[in-house]
């Protein structure tokens, strides 16, 4: 890496905990020396590297080793060819990051990242604003590594996240309100305390690491870009990130140029981004979110609007589910690949479904899905929804005698 840079007015910065312009308020990203990047980052050497998403370090902002998450990543890629079957396309594919190591979210990968740069810059606490799976992600991945956490959230997330962030010994500070209040009230924090919030002051490194989803893909693909990429939208950091990541290799040479188009998934409850693609705008209005995709539940997304530049650069498009359709989505995904996804994974599974119906993807064409969070931590949204056990006394002929019922009504 070698500076920051404005998004806006291209104005470099020193690699510090700093995440916005001071002329034009614009975000700051990681930029990258490309031409030296390209002779230590062939093929080969990704290849004879272990299998975490560290084997793309030099795209990755960190100036020695990694010190936090070295085992994060290379989750698997699935072909789904059931799952293509009832959503009616020739080849998809599951970018499976609901088993993501440590904490089973993709948000292990920007906390791997932002933690081990925020050990460069000499930081003994590490904080977030988060909707769910990145205080769980912060909570244990700076637990292994010493460092002390404070994990904000909404008040009302679901017991699994909860759980999940308390059980590593993290300051778990629940807020009356929802994630955009919470995330304000971070920001004043993080200018207050001598903190690195990952996804505020070291926001451009933390974002930085979505892009190893992408780099995998590629990988996992043959070195190749998906014809069409379906991935879920919060804050749109994700969205943007896959884009550069095909960039960036394409730019390596590390896949021939092709035409792709990036995607967007929101549920309808929460859903800025979607609507003002689908409206043909350039800028979104925020909303007051409510949906049982809390993970994605950000009313005032920081990255909308380069979201949705990407989608209109790429030629793709977004659209938005209600929680019936999300339920739906994570029953296909499991009852078709085996593959438990949170609430997330079902926006992005029943928008694919609705992407492909109306021809935003061809039938004919190929599709990864991005699927990015842990159905064990969103029960309280499918329970009810997944069907009843059926009990019986411990004896044969009560088994029998059930079967033969089920058999009678066609079950
Ligand atoms: C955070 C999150 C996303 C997307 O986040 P962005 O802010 O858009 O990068 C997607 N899925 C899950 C499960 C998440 O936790
Ligand atoms: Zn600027």
């Amino acid at each position: 890496m070698k500076a920051l840079k404005c998004r806006e007015c291209g104005r470099e910065y020193p690699l510090a905990a700093t995440h916005v312009c001071e002329f034009d308020f614009g975000p700051l990203e990681v930029a990258y020396d490309y031409d030296r990047i390209k002779k230590s980052l062939t093929k080969a050497a990704i290849q004879s590297r272990p299998n975490s998403m560290w084997r793309y370090r030099e795209l990755l902002p960190v100036a020695g080793e990694p010190t936090v998450g070295a085992q994060v990543g290379f989750t698997p890629l699935v072909k789904a060819d059931r799952l293509a079957k009832a959503l009616g396309i020739r080849e998809l594919w599951i970018k499976n990051d609901t088993v993501n190591y440590p904490t089973l979210s993709f948000k292990d990968r920007v906390v791997s990242v932002a933690l081990s740069r925020s050990v460069e810059l000499g930081f003994k606490t590490v904080a977030c604003a988060s909707t769910g799976n990145l205080a769980n992600s912060v909570a244990a991945n700076a637990a292994s590594a010493g460092l002390k956490s404070y994990v904000f959230i909404p008040s009302d997330l679901e017991q699994g996240k909860v759980i999940n962030s308390l059980v590593y010994g993290a300051n778990v500070i629940g807020i009356k309100g929802h994630y955009d209040e919470v995330n304000r009230l971070c920001a004043e924090i993080a200018g207050k305390f001598g903190w690195a919030f990952v996804n505020v002051n070291m926001r451009p490194y933390y974002a930085e690491g979505s892009k190893s989803m992408g780099f995998e893909i590629m990988e996992q693909l043959g070195w190749q870009i998906p014809q069409h990429t379906v991935v879920p939208m919060a804050s749109g950091s994700l969205l943007t990130k896959i884009q550069k990541s095909y960039q960036e290799f394409t730019k390596l040479g590390l896949v021939s140029e092709t035409k792709y188009s990036v995607h967007g998934a929101q549920a309808t409850g929460c859903s800025p981004i979607s609507v003002a693609q689908k409206a043909g705008l350039d800028f979104f209005k925020p909303v007051k979110p409510n949906t049982i995709a809390k993970s994605l539940a950000i009313g005032t997304p920081a990255d909308g609007f380069y979201a949705l530049r990407v989608m209109k650069e790429t030629g793709g498009a977004a659209d938005d589910v209600t929680d019936d359709e999300i339920r739906e989505g994570i029953r296909l995904l499991a009852e078709n690949e085996g593959i438990f996804a949170e609430t997330a994974g079902g926006v992005t599974t029943a928008v694919a479904k609705k992407l492909i119906a109306s021809g935003k993807i061809p039938a004919n064409d190929s599709a990864v899905l991005c699927i990015t969070g842990n159905g064990l931590k969103t029960l309280d949204a499918v329970v009810g929804h997944v069907g009843k056990t059926r009990e019986i006394k411990p004896s044969l002929r009560e088994f029998e005698a059930m079967l033969a019922t089920e058999e009678k009504v066609g079950a």
